[in-house]
């Protein structure tokens, strides 16, 4: 079938992205879903910080690639051999696929699933196989899904049934900056109950994270960024301190009376980021860093005070989130009003608005924006 998607055919490419125009809407050739895949008809796609990595180049994929990996939709056909799904089902698109029977599948961790990093990093879908072509041949999949688009064929091992009410523009945040930043919250940090916790960079997998602190009952909660706005978000959503990262006094009079916080989140990825996070955190504290910078980037740490301070320093990948036990778990708690992540929804975007919004997101001007194609 013809369909619409945003292709990038070229990395790094001048920014405004408004004028420079990198990703181009297309018309694609979309094969019928092979074996264990499925036909998606995309409802609603989040622009993320990891689609304006592959843009700028900082985190090269092979291209031409159709971009977008937040999203959610409703099932439209079934490939041979699905059975967990039914047409008409409204699913999540999450991006890493599990396999389901890898070694780090099995051990319940499938943000490591072997496969499906292979087939990330190669642009194919689980499995190696391509579905989508343009005029100059194959085009990639990005991360499994390439959500900027009308419709997407994907594994079925990326995907999360979810209830049928439930807004698909508000379903498609917990692919990716739910999954992130709360897990890396209530997974990977395991906060408890009166625990203090910081969170670096208040983009949406940020704030997602400060919302899922807050559901696992920090007791004081530090929220850091450069952008007075989005510091006034997190006031909102429930910080208890919010600090200006260009604010070294304030920050080194933090630490002077507190001595720092149980739980450092880095989600801004830059390492300078990461530094704060790590000082912020208080001896025997844990400090998790999940905003991921460019490949090479490399932190010189003190490993003194990792030792003698008893300092643990964990990564976090998908918020080390199971998605099919996770994703209705968040969505349970946000029904709960637990975690109003729809207060991170800034805006809703045109197809042919994808550069602006990516230039916004850029400058740290967007939360997290949506577009409907
Ligand atoms: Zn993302
Ligand atoms: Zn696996």
């Amino acid at each position: 079938m013809k369909i619409t998607a945003a292709v990038l055919r070229h990395m790094g490419a001048a920014q405004p992205y408004a004028q420079s125009r990198p990703l181009k809407l297309e018309t694609l050739d979309l094969a019928t879903p092979g074996r264990g895949e499925v036909l998606v008809r995309i409802a609603a796609a989040g622009l993320c910080h990891s689609d304006f990595s592959v843009i700028n180049g900082d985190r090269p994929r092979p291209l031409p690639m159709a971009l977008g990996h937040e999203a959610a939709g409703i099932v439209e056909a079934l490939g041979e051999g699905v059975t967990g799904l039914g047409v008409g089902d409204h699913v999540v698109l999450v991006f890493m696929p599990s396999c389901g029977a890898c070694d780090y599948c099995r051990a319940g961790r499938p943000a490591l699933c072997e496969p499906g990093a292979a087939a990330n990093g190669a642009g194919t879908l689980l499995g190696g196989s391509m579905r989508l072509s343009g005029a100059g041949g194959p085009v990639h999949h990005h991360l499994g899904c390439s959500a900027f688009a009308t419709h997407a064929v994907v594994s079925e091992c990326s995907l999360v049934r979810v209830d049928q009410d439930l807004p698909l523009d508000e379903a498609a945040l917990f692919g990716c900056a739910v999954l992130t930043g709360v897990g890396a919250a209530v997974n990977t940090a395991a906060i408890q109950p009166g625990q203090s916790v910081a969170v670096i960079g208040l983009g949406g997998v940020g704030l997602a994270a400060l919302l899922g602190a807050r559901a696992a009952g920090a007791a004081r909660l530090v929220a850091v960024d450069l952008s007075p706005d989005k510091l006034a978000l997190a006031a909102e959503l429930g910080a208890t301190d919010c600090l200006n990262a260009r604010d070294a006094d304030a920050l080194a009079a933090f630490i002077k009376t507190t001595g720092g916080v149980d739980v450092a989140l880095e989600m801004a990825g830059a390492i300078p980021a990461l530094e704060l996070a790590f000082n912020l955190t208080r001896r025997g504290g844990t400090t998790v860093t999940a905003g991921l910078p460019p490949p090479a980037a490399a932190l010189p740490l003190p490993i003194a005070r990792l030792v003698a301070e008893e300092r643990t320093l964990k990564g976090s990948y998908i918020g080390g989130c199971v998605p099919r036990r996770d994703v209705p778990r968040f969505i349970a708690w946000y029904r709960a009003g637990r975690l109003p992540v729809d207060r991170l929804l800034s805006a809703r975007l045109r197809p042919d608005e994808l550069n602006a919004g990516f230039d916004r997101l850029a400058a740290g001007a967007a939360v997290r924006q949506i577009v409907h194609f």
